[in-house]
């Protein structure tokens, strides 16, 4: 993993990241610098004077498709190179993702894969997308972050930058904090794959108590019940992530 990570973000729209980049952990690891992000404005990379970045569908239907050749500048100015075949050669290639519906779901381990890299250049999409031949030939992957539809990509690329961002050195106060959390541990663990509830003072509210044992300084009885408490969440909230158990 590098000390320092740049994310370069290809949008209709910089100014939607002032917010997301403002607030928290990820505007701490820029204002440390552990992580640095450029948004570059895909109206730049035209070459006609409407400044056209989309254009009605092959074929004919609904909406516009955003066009491939700003985005091929684009890359060759952010990317070192736009097609991924020529990136290939390089050393630490940047790593281009296209922000889409269609895309492979983006999962924690997804985030851990890609906080490995240099560079992350996120493409985001708007209208009914992006023209196939930037899946096809520029962008590395695509990546969904969801079965759902979202108006355009920016958001998409929002929420993987700040999974990935928080995994980087430094970036979490204490390094044990993403260590010990949903998704964190591999699949073959035996602990259960989403965090145990936490609590905080007042000890009760409303009539509504924070389970004993928490308040009890036993701290081999508080490890057993978060191991507990975990597994009950998980069974409850995400049986999909159990094993299956052997008479099913
Ligand atoms: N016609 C596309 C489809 O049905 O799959 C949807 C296009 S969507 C309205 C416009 C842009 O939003 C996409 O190009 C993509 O960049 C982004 N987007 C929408 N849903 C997304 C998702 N679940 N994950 C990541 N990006 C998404």
């Amino acid at each position: 993993m590098y000390n320092r990570m740049q994310f370069d973000l290809i949008t209709l729209f910089p100014e939607f990241f002032d917010s997301p980049l403002r607030y928290g952990v990820v505007s701490r690891a820029l204002l440390r610098g552990a992580v640095t992000v450029r948004t570059h404005d895909l109206r730049g990379y035209t070459s006609d004077r409407h400044q056209t970045t989309d254009d009605r569908p092959y074929g004919g239907g609904e909406g516009m498709v955003m066009k491939i050749e700003p985005l091929y500048r684009a890359l060759a100015d952010i990317a070192g190179a736009p097609e991924r075949t020529l990136r290939a050669g390089a050393p630490d290639p940047a790593h281009v993702v296209l922000l889409s519906a269609q895309g492979r779901l983006f999962d924690q381990a997804m985030a851990r894969r890609l906080a490995g890299h240099r560079q992350l250049v996120l493409i985001c999409g708007r209208y009914e997308g992006v023209d196939e031949r930037v899946a096809e030939h520029l962008a590395d992957e695509e990546i969904s972050i969801g079965n759902f539809v979202l108006t355009g990509g920016e958001l998409a690329a929002a929420v993987l930058l700040d999974a990935v961002a928080r995994l980087l050195p430094g970036v979490l106060g204490d390094a044990q904090s993403a260590l010990n959390e949903s998704f964190s541990l591999p699949d073959s663990s035996a602990a259960a794959p989403l965090d145990c509830p936490h609590f905080t003072r007042p000890p009760e509210f409303n009539g509504w108590p924070v389970p004993p044992v928490l308040l009890q300084g036993d701290h081999q009885a508080i490890r057993d019940w978060r191991a507990r408490a975990a597994w009950d969440k998980t069974r409850r909230l995400r049986p999909d992530l159990c094993p299956a158990s052997p008479d099913e």
